[in-house]
């Protein structure tokens, strides 16, 4: 009999669940509205995954993998999703009483990280290191094959790195000068409309200055320069802990490709400890489905 596994990513706006097989093929994938309320949330999932598993009579389910945007302890409970409005919250309880299967929860971010590992641009590592770079900095660890969560659920932030880019510029956690506030498009966006042209659009993405980087101009190329310098050492900085093989770059920013890899491996060379420096830089794979992929990987290549 096939064996399968539901990866679920609880964001704060939308729920994705997938069923994914042994073998790593999405055999099927729904997309809904994440419900206000806690229970009615759980009681839509175990909704959705009966219906799922409706269509694959012949699948063995061995559990669900579910990704949430907050610290998680044990695998299991979370300390408060300030996106979801929960305070804490045994998700695996919740949702193993009502499957009646094995669940075990992870930090979405470094979910992704593993689904990344599993099938998609880390694939063959046993060491690596995330970056997913969008309106913030996500990511995550993996040491030996496994989730690096941390005594508090806090492990893998790699977002809050403290930099010294951008000593004054405060970041949503509270501190200043994350690796966040620098590198993310946020920060590239925010240092840009320091220089015209951009002091003077009406809107700027971070796909705007890198282009303009492209095309030559100078302020933008410093800018860009200056969040790969950031992500780079920080990669250098992870580096000399992990040691990985691999480091991956993902989320919106990553659609500039070779222009945000370039300069975040140059600076990686510079300031990464020699012994620790044989590291591949590449691009994520997964998108938006990779919390799914890791929700399965938790059954199908971790062990208890
Ligand atoms: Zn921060």
């Amino acid at each position: 009999m096939r064996q399968v596994c539901f990866g679920i990513d609880i964001g704060g706006t939308t729920i994705k669940l997938g069923l994914v097989s042994q073998e790593g093929d999405l055999l099927e994938k729904r997309e809904f509205p994440t419900q206000r309320e806690l229970s009615a949330a759980f009681d839509d999932i175990a909704a959705n995954m009966r219906q799922v598993l409706d269509s694959f009579p012949d699948a063995m389910c061995i559990g669900a993998g579910v990704g949430v945007p907050g610290p998680v302890l044990n695998q299991s409970l979370v300390r408060g999703c300030v996106n979801l409005g929960w305070g804490d919250t045994d998700v695996a309880q919740e949702l193993s009483r009502r499957m009646g299967m094995p669940v075990k929860v992870e930090n979405d971010a470094n979910l992704a990280t593993l689904g990344e590992l599993w099938q998609g641009g880390g694939k063959g590592c046993r060491n690596l290191v995330m970056f997913t770079v969008g309106t913030g900095i996500g990511g995550g660890v993996i040491c030996d094959g496994r989730i690096v969560s941390g005594a508090s659920g806090g492990g893998g932030e790699v977002g809050h790195l403290p930099m010294s880019f951008r000593p004054d510029w405060p970041c949503s956690c509270g501190k200043y000068g994350c690796l966040e506030v620098t590198a993310s498009a946020t920060g590239i966006i925010r240092a840009a409309r320091e220089f015209s042209p951009f002091k003077e659009m009406a809107e700027v993405t971070a796909k705007d200055v890198y282009d303009a980087a492209a095309a030559g101009d100078e302020n933008a190329r410093r800018v860009v320069d200056e969040a790969g310098a950031a992500l780079g050492t920080a990669a250098a900085i992870l580096g000399c802990v992990v040691n990985p093989e691999m480091v991956l770059l993902g989320g919106g920013v990553s659609a500039a490709g070779r222009a945000l890899l370039d300069p975040v491996e140059a600076a990686f060379k510079k300031n990464v400890f020699p012994p620790c420096g044989n590291v591949r830089f590449a691009l994520a794979q997964l998108g938006n489905n990779a919390g799914i992929f890791g929700g399965a990987a938790l059954f199908f290549t971790q062990s208890a």
